[in-house]
């Protein structure tokens, strides 16, 4: 049985109340006992029985009181012996009464007796049936002795008394059992109702401390929705106090939103709210997640309804940063390529179903790279973000201009109608009004800046109806653009792809040009301006492919430069120009020509760990004079860093090699170079040369360019040059050398060789003039 202790405390309790009644009785009993029995019986034996029962008798009332009193003084244990001590001896005394006190002659005396006897065991039954033990012993002890006494007397009536005294005993004993047991039952329940009452006390204690300190807001609210209770946390949460919103009518609140959630547990489902929230008391608008669920009473009935309020704004505010990182460009602020992606498969789907015409441009900023290197980062990102501001002016709200990676953008033209050459002449007219809105001065951090985009469009057509053939084919019409010269805008063609095939079956076929000695290379007389004299040459490589015949460097060079192919290639045509040199210069050190071999140095090349080793390896191998080696390098060398590139220069120079920077004026900002990096020569791009002397800004750009190059000590050529007039301008405008198909074009070595021996190395045509 469980809680023992508590069951024995609390039997023990019910068997002391009951005593005070029942030594009372006992009292009673025994006075009577006396006063009847007194002169029938020896008078000192009673006197003695009288004294010691109510002795007895009073010290067990007695204890009753000093029990209720002091009853944590001693222990259960203790508290049962005395009750037991004094059950036995007052049961003792009044058991024993039968063989004091029978009177032999009176049977009414006799009768008095069995009447005392069965009252007070009647009454036992009721006051001791708590503890069954006792009742039993007290059963035993007091009627045992009258059934014995009455035995021994030997007459009928006796034996029919005793027999019905026995009788009487079982029938004691069964009900005290029975009335034990509805106790114990009793008992039983009680204990129940406290354990109950202890788990209702604790789950109720549980639950104010939960509703009081929970972390999120909680209300009670009555069927009407009127707040009966909040916690701390819903106080805080709308700023107000205990007082305002008890009892507030939550039908009243201006922001109307959560009444669905509200109502919701009144018709016994839960409800739910998340979203925006307007403070009545503060205005403040808030992002609020609120489940609700019905109130009920004991029975069920829905009575109102529980709320759960948590402020959600910040988890809101970041899940809304996220979104934006993903989808925005951090920069400019701009949709990025996701979002992008998105868009297209959008146009494509319509598109598909009502054939309506989209353009796709892919627009790249011409020379963003030298900006970037040489005004630093932080000018680069403000011209990235300038850029896309004023694309975003350029073009109409429906449209949308993304930034999908360095400086390329592409913008989507929805809505061109149905007529493709219309939709053609619509989407030129927007790049040109792109081109023109680009093509004013930016100023940044004090710079200005003359910027310049290539532009490639596609028309969605049902070649290229997915996402990414679009933009692939954009991508490659802006290439193209890119080829035709800065500031242009070409549309996707079909043969384009086929052009993007030939770029890969070249690459293919370059790869195995060394090995199958499909590549030679040709030499380009630099001259003497004052002189007409062959200075020098330049080694011009060119690719006899057996697949695809005679390939030129303009369009096999950035094949080998984008797949690498470059770094061995290069390799080659140094080791055999310089080879080739020194053959040359044996021959003719005697008439004071040919000081100098040009090597073009890619950029790939350039950057390569190895370069430095490998020109050194060269130059020890051939056993050439460092003086006579000249490196051309273009503006796009710097990738990262100009201190690296200056520093390799700079080592370069330290061999005694001389380095020139080619085709310059195409780059951006090559004057910034001029001074950070040590050039020796500087070659003037034919693009320059082409319209002088008609061009006035052409004549005076090359003006600059001899008197800058004047002011940093470097020799300049004059690339192109392939007229008379051209010639004898430059010659004017005191330009040191000259290369040009007007002298000649390039040649191979057995060809350039005979042209150095014919005229003893002097260009003829200038001899001439
Ligand atoms: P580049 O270094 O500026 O070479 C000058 C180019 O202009 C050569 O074209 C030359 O044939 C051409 N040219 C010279 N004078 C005239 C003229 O009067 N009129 C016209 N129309 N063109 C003239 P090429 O040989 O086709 O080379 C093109 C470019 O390919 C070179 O430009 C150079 O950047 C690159 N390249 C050529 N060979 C090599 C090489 O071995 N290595 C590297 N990395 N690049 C090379
Ligand atoms: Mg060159
Ligand atoms: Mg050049």
């Amino acid at each position: 049985m469980k809680d023992v202790g508590w069951y024995n405390s609390y039997l023990l309790d019910i068997a002391y109340s009951n005593l005070r009644l029942s030594s009372i009785a006992v009292i009673f009993n025994s006075i009577v006992l006396g006063i009847v029995f007194y002169g029938y019986v020896d008078t000192v034996s009673l006197l003695i029985w009288e004294t010691l029962i109510l002795l007895i008798s009073i010290i067990r009332f007695l204890s009753t009181i000093y029990y209720e009193i002091n009853k944590k003084r001693f222990s259960t244990k203790k508290w049962k012996i005395l009750f037991y001590t004094g059950l036995i001896s007052s049961t003792f005394l009044l058991g024993i009464t039968p063989f004091l006190f029978f009177v032999q002659e009176s049977y009414l005396h006799q009768a008095m007796l069995i009447i005392i006897i069965a009252g007070l065991s009647a009454g036992a039954i009721g006051s001791l049936s708590s503890l069954l033990r006792a009742v039993q012993l007290f059963l035993i002890l007091m009627i045992i002795p009258l059934i014995l006494k009455l035995l021994i007397q030997d007459s009928t009536i006796h034996n029919y008394m005793a027999s019905l005294v026995f009788l009487y005993l079982l029938l004691l004993g069964y009900i005290a059992k029975k009335f034990n047991r509805q106790y114990m039952d009793i008992l039983e329940s009680r204990r129940m109702y406290r354990i109950q009452k202890e788990k209702l006390n604790q789950s109720e204690e549980r639950f104010k401390a939960v509703f009081r300190q929970a972390p999120l807001g909680l209300i009670i609210y009555d069927a009407n929705l009127k707040i009966i209770d909040a916690n701390q946390e819903f106080l805080d949460f709308l700023e107000a106090p205990f007082e305002h919103i008890i009892g507030l009518d939550m039908k009243k609140l201006p922001d109307t939103r959560i009444f669905s959630a509200l109502k919701a547990p009144l018709k016994n489902i839960d409800g739910f709210y998340e979203g925006e929230y307007i403070i009545a008391f503060s205005k403040k608008k808030i992002w609020v997640s609120m489940s609700t669920a019905p109130l009920t009473d004991s029975k069920n009935n829905v009575i109102g309804g529980i709320g759960i309020v948590a402020d959600i704004t910040q988890r809101m505010l970041i899940q809304q940063q996220l979104e934006y990182q993903a989808n925005y460009d951090l920069l400019t602020t701009i949709p990025n390529r996701l979002t992008l992606g998105r868009r297209l498969e959008q146009e494509v789907f319509r598109y598909q179903r009502h054939k309506i015409i989209f353009a796709v441009m892919f627009l790249d900023l011409d020379n963003f790279k030298n900006i970037n290197d040489s005004l630093g980062h932080g000018v680069g990102d403000k011209l990235l973000i300038q850029t896309a501001s004023r694309l975003k002016k350029a073009i109409r709200d429906e449209d949308m201009v993304a930034r999908i990676g360095g400086d390329e953008f592409v913008v989507l033209i929805p809505d061109l109608g149905f007529n493709k050459s219309l939709a053609i002449r619509n989407s030129e007219l927007i790049a040109n009004k792109i081109h023109k809105s680009l093509s004013e001065v930016f100023e940044i951090d004090g710079h200005k800046l003359n910027i310049s985009l290539s532009i490639g469009i596609t028309l969605i057509n049902s070649i290229n109806d997915d996402s990414d053939a679009i933009l692939k084919h954009a991508d490659i019409a802006m290439y193209e653009a890119k080829k035709a010269g800065r500031n242009t805008t070409r549309f996707y063609q079909d043969m384009m792809d086929e052009k993007l095939k030939r770029r890969i079956d070249l690459e293919n076929a370059l790869r195995d040009a060394i090995e199958k000695n499909e590549l030679e290379l040709y030499y380009q007389p630099i001259v003497k301006y004052s002189s007409s004299k062959i200075i020098g040459a330049e080694a011009l490589l060119r690719w006899h492919c057996k697949e695809f015949g005679n390939v030129y460097p303009d369009e096999f060079i950035p094949i080998a430069e984008d797949s690498g192919l470059i770094l061995d290639i290069g390799k080659w045509v140094l080791q055999s120009a310089v080879k080739q040199f020194v053959i040359w210069e044996k021959e003719f050190h005697h008439l004071d020509l040919l000081k100098k071999i040009a090597v073009n140095v890619s950029t790939h090349q350039f950057n390569s760990k190895s370069f430095l080793n490998e020109v050194e390896n060269v130059l020890k191998s051939n056993k050439i004079n460092a003086r006579n080696l000249e490196l051309e390098l273009v503006e796009s060398i710097i990738v990262d860093d100009v201190e690296i590139v200056r520093k390799k220069m700079q080592s370069l120079r330290d061999l005694g090699i001389s380095i020139s920077i080619d085709d310059f004026g195409t780059g951006y900002s090559s004057l910034s170079y001029l001074k950070k990096l040590p050039f020796t020569t500087l070659k003037i791009d034919k693009a320059f040369v082409d319209d002088i002397p008609d061009d006035k800004d052409d004549i005076e750009l090359v003006n600059t360019i001899l008197a800058i190059s004047n002011n940093f000590k470097l020799e300049v050529v004059s690339e192109g040059v392939e007229n008379y007039e051209q010639y004898s301008y430059l010659k004017g405008m005191s330009c040191d050398y000259m290369q040009g198909y007007y002298c000649s074009k390039p040649l191979s070595a057995k060809d350039f060789h005979d042209l150095l021996k014919s005229d003893n190395g002097i260009c003829t045509i200038l001899k001439k003039r």
